[in-house]
C-alpha cells in the first residue's frame, strides 16, 4: 500500500489516536454516487481531499474535519445541455459510538452515530467500529447537490408550464442523507 493510498475502512477510534490525516487528489470515479449523476465523461474530474481524525478522549468522540471539494457536469434542467457545478465543504463532524454521547456535542454540531449510516458500523464486543470515510465524504457533497441544476443564463428546451410541474414532483434522492446527519436544534 502506498503512503497516498486512500484506506478503503478505517476504525474510528483507533485511527484517531493515531492521528490518522490524508491530504491528496482522488479520481472522482471514487464518488459512485456523485459519478452516477455525471454527464459526460468523468476521466478527467478529480476530487480534493484534506482530512484528518482527531479523538477527544474525555467525551469518546472522534471528529473527522478537512476539505472536500469536486466538479461535476450534470444536466441542466432548463436547456437539458451539461453544467458544470462545483461541489465544496468544509466538513467538522462528530463520530459517535452511543446516541447518548450526543448531549455532550455543543448545540449547533454536526454528527453521525456510527452504525446508523450506511458508511459505518457499530462496534461490538469482537468487531470494532468501522467507517467509510470516503462515503462520509461524498455524503457532505451529495447534500449540496442542486436539487434542479440549472445554467445562469439559458433557452428552456421545454414549455415552462410543463417543466414546473415535473420539478415540483421530483423528490429529492438524497434527503435519506439529511435525516441520517444529525443536527441538534
Ligand atoms: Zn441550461
Amino acid at each position: 500500500m502506498s503512503a497516498n493510498t486512500f484506506p478503503a475502512q478505517i476504525e474510528p477510534f483507533k485511527w484517531a489516536e493515531q492521528g490518522f490525516v490524508w491530504a491528496g487528489t482522488l479520481p472522482l470515479s471514487r464518488f459512485v454516487r456523485i459519478s452516477r449523476e455525471a454527464v459526460g465523461s468523468i476521466d478527467d474530474q478529480l476530487i480534493n481531499i484534506d482530512c484528518k481524525l482527531s479523538m477527544d478522549a474525555y467525551h469518546r468522540i472522534v471528529w473527522l474535519s478537512g476539505h472536500v471539494e469536486t466538479k461535476v457536469s450534470v444536466e441542466c434542467q432548463r436547456c437539458l445541455n451539461p453544467v458544470e457545478i462545483n461541489l465544496v465543504s468544509d466538513f467538522h463532524l462528530a463520530l459517535v459510538d452511543d446516541e447518548s454521547l450526543i448531549e455532550r456535542l455543543d448545540e449547533d454540531a454536526d454528527f453521525i452515530v456510527l452504525g446508523e449510516s450506511e458508511a459505518t458500523t457499530k462496534g461490538s464486543f469482537d468487531a470494532p467500529a468501522t467507517a467509510d470515510l470516503l462515503s462520509l465524504m461524498e455524503d457532505e457533497l451529495l447534500l449540496l447537490m442542486p436539487l434542479s441544476a440549472k445554467h445562469e443564463f439559458c433557452e428552456h428546451k421545454h414549455q415552462p408550464a410543463v417543466e414546473e410541474l415535473a420539478e415540483e414532483k421530483r423528490d429529492n434522492p438524497f434527503d435519506i442523507l439529511a435525516s441520517l446527519k444529525g443536527k441538534l436544534n
